[in-house]
């Protein structure tokens, strides 16, 4: 059984009974579906097709710009002072 992985939206705020972050969405042969866990609301949208992105010409671009990492991250442990029981 190959499901389609719902997930629930954000921020998303049923139009129905005001519910946020009830929202699922999943895509399904092309429709995406949208419904709320909360009331019985559920829509289906065409999947438009995304617009093509424009690819960045080969333009001769200098590779000499390159920024240095400003932000480094830094792994953050917590140690366990060696508490015994
Ligand atoms: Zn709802």
């Amino acid at each position: 059984m190959n499901q389609t992985p719902k997930r629930f939206i954000a921020g998303a705020i049923c139009p129905r009974c005001a519910a946020m972050d009830r929202i699922r969405t999943w895509e399904q042969n092309g429709i995406r579906y949208r419904d709320c866990v909360s009331c019985d609301f559920f829509e289906q949208l065409p999947v438009e097709d995304e617009p093509p992105r424009e690819l960045p010409t080969r333009v001769n671009q200098p590779r000499d710009n390159q920024q240095p990492a400003s932000q480094e991250i830094t792994p953050v442990r917590i140690l366990d002072p060696g508490r015994r029981h």
